[in-house]
């Protein structure tokens, strides 16, 4: 089922700026759906389309079927949780009242709201003793947490989730993305999620939206397309930018094994197997070593996925030039990972 849907949807600001142009796309119900690309390029503006933060110029955005104009902005949303950057909690509330605060709004009883949001706390992975701090005593990782339950108070069908996890630091950061891909598998929301972050992006979208400068959407496939076939330079070199997983990068190739290194293809397959040897590349691209995902995976790989494989002593001189020239080939960008 469609659930949001933009129909030709052009935001210009006053001062003539095109945020987002001629925006058409579909989010499914149920499922989590990024918008990526370089800063300015229009994602929150899209986003605040949906909950009538912005209103486009022209054009329309339905959700489940309606036009988000026939509704009014306080009703349309309840039905649209709504998480930013650094969570936006109240300081002066205790973290219980934090989430409690938008049940109590919407007319629950005080001792309702309070249990509501206990629940809450805990469907996101917060100690009870939590509730009872305020949100300075927290880490940026337990706000960001906070700001989720938050938005999940009202029971929302959408929710909408603008760079949530960009402020924290990595590691914390997988963890979060980990939660939310549990918490929407348990609790079927319907997810638009917003980063600048393409390793983000292919980790949490189950369709990812790539936008270019300009507002311009520039690609809008499931992450193993888009890093397979992106759909043009642009969208190759944002999904190859960040390509290497703390300064490696990898080539990938069936067959490809560190005893029979004869051909070599490089290239972005995006769904990895467990069958297949990945070639350690560093900055500098020169090998570095073997490795082999512990199971087939779609997308980035973490260090924990993957399985140190044999030497390098195989590596002759002419698999070296057909790497050479296949890296420096236009289709060698965007190499796995
Ligand atoms: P992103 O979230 O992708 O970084 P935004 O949607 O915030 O991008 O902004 C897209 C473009 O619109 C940028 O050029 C930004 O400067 C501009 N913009 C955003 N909000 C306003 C506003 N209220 N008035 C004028 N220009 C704006
Ligand atoms: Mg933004």
């Amino acid at each position: 089922a469609r659930l949001i849907e933009f129909q030709s949807v052009t935001k210009a600001f006053d001062d003539g700026t095109v945020a987002v142009n001629d925006l058409d796309l579909t989010v499914e119900a149920g499922t989590i759906t990024v918008f990526v690309g370089p800063s300015g390029c229009g994602k929150t503006t899209s986003l605040r389309m949906v909950n009538r933060m912005v209103e486009p110029t022209s054009g329309r955005v339905l959700v489940d079927g309606r036009d988000v104009r026939s509704a009014d902005p306080a009703s349309l949303r309840r039905g649209i949780g709504y998480v930013i950057q650094h969570a936006g909690l109240f300081p002066h509330r205790t973290v219980l009242d934090n989430v409690a605060t938008v049940p109590l709004l919407a007319g629950w009883t005080r001792r309702r709201a309070r249990s509501r949001a206990a629940e809450l706390l805990e469907v996101v992975g917060l100690p009870e003793e939590v509730g009872r701090r305020y949100p300075a005593q927290l880490s940026g990782g337990q706000q960001q947490r906070v700001g989720v339950a938050r938005a999940l108070a009202a029971d929302p069908p959408v929710l909408l989730m603008d760079e949530p996890f960009s402020a924290v630091d990595p590691v914390v950061r997988e963890g979060l993305q980990d939660e939310l891909l549990r918490l929407q598998s348990e609790l079927d929301k319907t997810v638009l999620f917003v980063t600048h972050d393409i390793d983000e992006a292919v980790r949490v979208g189950e369709r990812v939206a790539v936008f270019a400068t300009g507002g311009v959407l520039a690609q809008y496939s499931e992450p193993p397309e888009l890093l397979a076939r992106p759909a043009n330079d642009f969208v190759a070199d944002f999904v190859g930018r960040d390509r290497g997983y703390r300064g490696l990068s990898f080539v990938a190739g069936a067959a490809l094994r560190p005893d029979e290194v004869e051909t070599v293809t490089v290239g972005a397959p995006g769904v990895v197997s467990g069958d297949e040897w990945l070639l350690a590349l560093d900055e500098d691209r020169r090998p570095r070593g073997w490795l082999r995902p512990r199971a087939t995976v779609a997308g980035p790989l973490s260090e924990q996925e993957l399985e140190p494989g044999g030497s390098l002593h195989t590596l002759g001189l002419p698999l070296r030039g057909a790497l050479d020239a296949a890296l420096s080939s236009p289709s060698g960008r965007g190499v796995v990972v």
